[in-house]
């Protein structure tokens, strides 16, 4: 009865992020009533391992005591203190120094958001703001990469590569352009590594040259792409593509939304790159998703530069909720949860989920298995040899998202036919198993 009412209720009044309003309503919501470790439960009961970490953030697991602690003792002591006016709090204060620690280079200096895609709107107007205090404002155009997500905000959605974020919303602006995606298993030079990653350099340097090379402001990428159907480009890629932006003198931003905090292994993937970008994003695994908050990284540079800029003028960039005391009090303990054995749960974990995707490859469906760590997708094909993607007909969003839902899975469905797989890296061997074992159940399906 009371599911009933909720569903109701939610088709009369909620709007839904990044859904069909008619399909939704066709469909109804589906409620989650409580969650721990890797696994939710609805409201009919079903229990479900959560394959996804909710919106590839809850990666620390649900329910974790201490975080939940934390944000209790801070919400008692001090909810709430801006950061305007030279306020500040304990908790962001610390949490900006720990991060700076931890992260690439010289990335020092920590702007915190309130998610990825305000974190990702940030950086474009400190970049815009940086080449203006370089004397060089004509240096206004930015890139990124076809098939990348940058989240929605009216800015950032521009750099977003995904169509359903631009038709109709007037998108991308002029001063966006875009590169192919590295897309391994469908790259037109083929699968050879080095052959993509010479084709991505050439392009780059071809699209840098033909915008101008004195006008070009920003590349962006994400260290693997995610909302584009976790594309996860050859070792060395990031790196080529990183010097060809320091040859133009382009300012490198490295999206680590999803990649961040432990699900590609380490605690940034760019450490493991070998590379340090200018400018870095961070979202989702910084609080695990249990309150909202997202962070800009700003190397010396950068940050020097804003600062000599600015003089004594104020940089007139701020959101009321920027380092917000109970968000930093939950990052705090989350990254202490990472350290004391999450990230190394998750390495091993990472491994065993690979090894049984990889076991899928007889099926078939499987045309490709692909991940790093906790981050994977499996790509459906009805012909291997000409890797034909599904019919539309099939409708993998929902109805592979549906079949997985009655086998006790979440997973996000892709509408290309894509499954993508980023469990909490809490995850045990058995849920692990159970994950591989319940997609195969679900591939089993007639077309
Ligand atoms: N950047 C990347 C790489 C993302 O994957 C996302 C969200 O999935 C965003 C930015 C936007 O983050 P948010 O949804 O927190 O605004």
């Amino acid at each position: 009865m009371l599911t009933n009412s909720l569903v109701e209720l939610d088709r009369q009044h909620l709007i839904h992020p990044v859904s069909s309003f008619q399909d939704h309503e066709a469909r109804g919501v589906r409620v989650l009533t409580s969650a721990k470790g890797a696994r939710v439960t609805d409201a009919e009961g079903r229990e479900l391992i959560d394959g996804f970490a909710g919106l590839w953030c809850v990666n620390a697991g649900y329910g974790q005591e201490t975080v939940i602690e934390a944000a209790t003792e801070q919400m008692r002591r001090l909810p709430y203190a801006t950061g305007y006016f030279d306020l500040g709090a304990e908790a962001p204060i610390k949490l900006a120094a720990a991060l700076a620690e931890r992260a690439p280079g010289d990335l020092n200096h920590v702007y915190f958001t309130l998610g990825g895609s305000d974190a990702v709107d940030s950086t474009i107007r400190f970049v815009r703001y940086y080449w203006h205090a370089k004397g060089q404002p004509e240096r206004d155009q930015f890139i990124s990469v076809e098939n990348g997500y940058h989240g929605s905000s009216s800015l950032g959605a521009g750099l977003t590569a995904l169509s359903a974020f631009h038709d109709g919303f007037g998108l991308p602006y002029p001063w966006q352009h875009k590169i192919s995606s590295h897309y391994v298993y469908r790259n037109p030079v083929g699968t050879d590594p080095q052959a993509i990653i010479d084709a991505s350099v050439a392009e780059l340097r071809a699209k840098i040259e033909a915008i101008g090379a004195d006008k070009v402001a920003a590349f962006y990428v994400e260290p693997i792409q995610g909302s584009g159907g976790v594309l996860v480009p050859p070792r060395g890629w990031i790196k080529a593509m990183r010097d060809v932006c320091t040859e133009y003198g382009v300012l490198f931003i490295a999206d680590e939304v999803i990649t961040g905090f432990g699900r590609t292994g380490p605690l940034f993937a760019c450490s493991e790159e070998g590379i340090v970008p200018d400018l870095m994003t961070a979202a989702k695994g910084l609080t695990s998703g249990y309150v909202p908050m997202g962070a800009v990284f700003m190397s010396d540079h950068v940050y020097q530069t804003l600062s000599d800029g600015a003089g004594a003028k104020a940089i007139g960039h701020g959101f009321t909720y920027s380092g917000h005391p109970v968000s930093a009090a939950v990052g705090l303990e989350v990254l202490a949860l990472y350290e004391g054995g999450l990230l190394e749960n998750g390495e091993k974990m990472g491994a065993r989920l690979m090894a049984g995707l990889n076991g899928l490859m007889d099926h078939p469906l499987v045309g490709d298995v692909r991940g790093r760590g906790m981050l994977a997708a499996v790509e459906l094909v009805t012909d291997k040899e000409a890797k034909t993607p599904l019919p539309a007909s099939v409708q993998p969003a929902t109805r592979l998202f549906d079949r997985a839902w009655e086998h006790g899975l979440i997973v996000r469905s892709f509408a290309q036919g894509i499954f993508g797989y980023a469990p909490p890296l809490c995850c045990t061997e058995e849920e692990i198993d159970q994950i591989v074992e319940r997609t195969r159940k679900v591939l089993d399906l007639t077309l």
